[in-house]
């Protein structure tokens, strides 16, 4: 391997971690997080004990271990992305295709035909409501299986939440969220190209789905916050708001296995996983106090699970 394909390769590396901030489509991207400003000070305003710099920006939060612990997975993440989940998009754009083929066989061609406005709105709705409930149910089933959760651990066992916590997750459940997402991609992408007759090319598809944007715009990075910002409470039935997925980082085991939505709440409340947010005073984020000692690494983030698995506690 030459010095040139090293650097190359660590190149795609930070572009992929930079990509975090400079992509519309990442929970964290800069624009978000300038509109997440304004909720954060009305919730300042509210309770001012301290510099409003103070608030935003605590050490613990951002500089602490916990916090490092996220900026590692980010790092490590980078190398899985490109090496291992790069090439399962383009098995996404396959899949897409071989589903509109299957259906021109089985259905006929152009039997229905919708505009392309319509298309567009009815993917979008589509793919938002279908796409998060699959979310739902795999996370549901990290949460109950037994080797899924040694997985999802990670992602628990942060102590401190910043908005970059969201990307504290083991590379095994990288790949299974991965998949998830790329195979209701690939259907879902299949059965609106047949729908429209395939007058919209698939990388249009690919694009900014103006829901995710619109979710995004309004504070969704601030779930892994310390900044406690609710929903009106009958909203909370719909959608997940941040103080809502704190309560899922709980450490108190009656909040374990709760709230287990991304944006829509209708799936914890049909499935009784919901809690509000005015149901629950304070809040400890992590797996409890002995396994927190046990998680307070990268490392034994890392390799845990398969000691875990493995018998060697
Ligand atoms: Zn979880
Ligand atoms: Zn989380």
């Amino acid at each position: 391997m030459s010095i040139d394909t090293i650097f190359t390769f660590l190149e795609s590396c930070y572009q992929v971690c930079f990509d975090l901030i400079a992509t519309p489509s990442k929970r964290t991207y800069f624009l978000y997080m300038l509109t997440s400003l304004p909720i954060v000070y009305f919730i300042y305003k509210k309770q001012k004990k301290q510099s409003f710099l103070k608030f935003l920006l605590p050490k613990k939060v951002w500089l602490g271990k916990s916090a490092f612990v996220d900026y590692y997975f980010i790092a490590f993440n980078s190398i899985v992305k490109i090496l291992l989940i790069a090439p399962l998009f383009i098995f996404g754009f396959k899949l897409a295709f071989h589903t509109t083929e299957y259906m021109n066989r089985w259905f006929g061609y152009e039997q229905i035909q919708l505009s392309m406005f319509s298309t567009m709105i009815a993917y979008t709705i589509g793919l938002s409501i279908f796409g998060d409930f699959v979310t739902y149910l795999i996370h549901l089933a990290m949460h109950k299986v037994p080797f899924l959760w040694e997985f999802h651990k990670t992602h628990h066992s942060a102590t401190t939440m910043n908005p970059f916590t969201q990307y504290r997750i083991h590379p095994v459940e990288l790949i299974i969220n991965n998949l998830g997402a790329i195979l209701t991609f690939g259907l879902m992408t299949g059965v609106f190209d047949y729908l429209s007759a395939s007058q919209i090319s698939k990388w249009t598809f690919a694009g900014v789905n103006v829901f995710t944007l619109m979710f995004n715009f309004w504070g969704a990075n601030l779930r892994h916050s310390h900044v406690q910002f609710k929903f009106y409470n009958f909203l909370e039935y719909i959608f997940i708001s941040p103080v809502q997925h704190q309560i899922h980082h709980s450490d108190k085991p009656e909040h374990y296995d709760k709230n287990l939505g991304s944006k829509f709440a209708v799936w914890d409340w049909i499935f009784g996983t919901l809690i509000r947010s005015k149901e629950v005073k304070r809040l400890h984020f992590g797996l409890g106090k002995k396994d927190n000692q046990n998680y307070a690494s990268f490392l034994q983030n890392l390799l845990n699970p398969f000691k875990n698995m493995l018998g060697y506690k």
